[in-house]
């Protein structure tokens, strides 16, 4: 049998927590922990998941704004309304939504974020504190993998991880989180020799690479745990990067797409929001 782990009542039960802090906070400095969101460009794919955030920011009680520029912004408005949002005593947490229009460049812009309002968990400085293993807003979707493989009760310490993809945002960010947590951990790309042999050695397999069905069900070590952070739009439907019904009767547990690890990342980025809300009131 093989478990279907929950991320979508995960996150419920993570965001029902979430709530009571919110009000906790607001009752405490007067005011709600304040989240904005800026989108920049009409990327029809970040238009939604913005609005997602944006909701489910409100729904916990979290003042939450987006702020909406044009395809034509320059770089260095951009740059200005990092600075401005920076500054703004109601906003604790934010983000800008990637990708950014062509011809911008991400880092400059996620290097502006000041570091105590960075919702993504992404700038330099909070990447350092993580590869350093001190406090610091952790990366949204690397957290939410690691909340659920503690939901599914894998055991890390001593388990032969597989983490295929290297984003900044995904898999170099959670590699860190399983070595933190004592796995041995192996990263996995587009230059990877055999795949199919260092999934067959992995007893956590976490997969990002952005391609439909990449992970094969006859790979998977029997017993393993998988993760399925893909997202992918085939014939008008979600599928994840593993084959599911192919990892259905292998693995001990595994994340459905969708369901799974993406309502986790909403709920760690309004977690990230809370935090820093805190941090700041004390
Ligand atoms: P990304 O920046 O798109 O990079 C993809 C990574 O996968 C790269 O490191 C690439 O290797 C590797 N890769 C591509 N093809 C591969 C192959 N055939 N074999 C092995 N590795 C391969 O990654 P991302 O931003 O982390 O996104 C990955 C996926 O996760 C996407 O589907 C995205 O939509 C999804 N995602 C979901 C959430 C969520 O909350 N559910 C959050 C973030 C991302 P190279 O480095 O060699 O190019």
């Amino acid at each position: 049998m093989t478990d279907i782990i929950d991320g979508k009542g995960l996150a419920a039960r993570i965001r029902r927590e979430l709530t009571q802090e919110c009000a906790d906070i607001t009752a405490r400095r007067g005011r709600p922990p304040g989240l904005a969101v800026v989108l920049c460009g009409d990327d029809p794919g970040s238009a939604t998941y913005v609005r997602n955030k944006a909701k489910a920011a409100t729904e916990v009680g979290i003042l939450s704004e987006v702020i909406r520029r044009p395809a034509t912004h320059s770089q260095a408005e951009l740059l200005a309304d990092v600075d401005q949002v920076n500054a703004r005593p109601d906003i604790d947490a934010f983000l800008v939504q990637l990708p950014l229009p062509a011809g911008m460049d991400a880092n400059a812009v996620i290097e502006r974020i000041a570091p105590e309002k960075d919702g993504d968990g992404i700038h330099p400085l909070n990447l350092g504190r993580l590869m350093m293993g001190v406090p610091g807003p952790r990366p949204c979707t690397p957290q939410g993998i690691l909340a659920l493989l503690d939901y599914a009760c894998t055991e890390l310490k001593g388990a032969r991880a597989v983490v295929i993809g290297r984003s900044l945002i995904v898999g170099k960010p959670v590699a860190l989180l399983l070595q933190e947590r004592h796995a041995t951990v192996t990263m996995c790309h587009s230059r990877t020799t055999n795949l199919a042999d260092e999934v067959a050695r992995a007893d956590v397999v976490v997969v990002a690479a952005g391609k439909p069905r990449l992970v094969r069900g006859e790979w998977i070590k029997p017993g393993a745990t998988v993760i399925d952070v893909g997202t992918n739009r085939v014939n008008d439907k979600w599928v994840g990067d593993v084959d599911f019904d192919g990892a259905i009767g292998r693995a001990q547990a595994i994340t459905p797409v969708p369901g799974g690890v993406g309502p986790m990342t909403i709920a760690m980025l309004l977690a990230n929001t809370v935090r820093a809300a805190s941090l700041r009131h004390r």
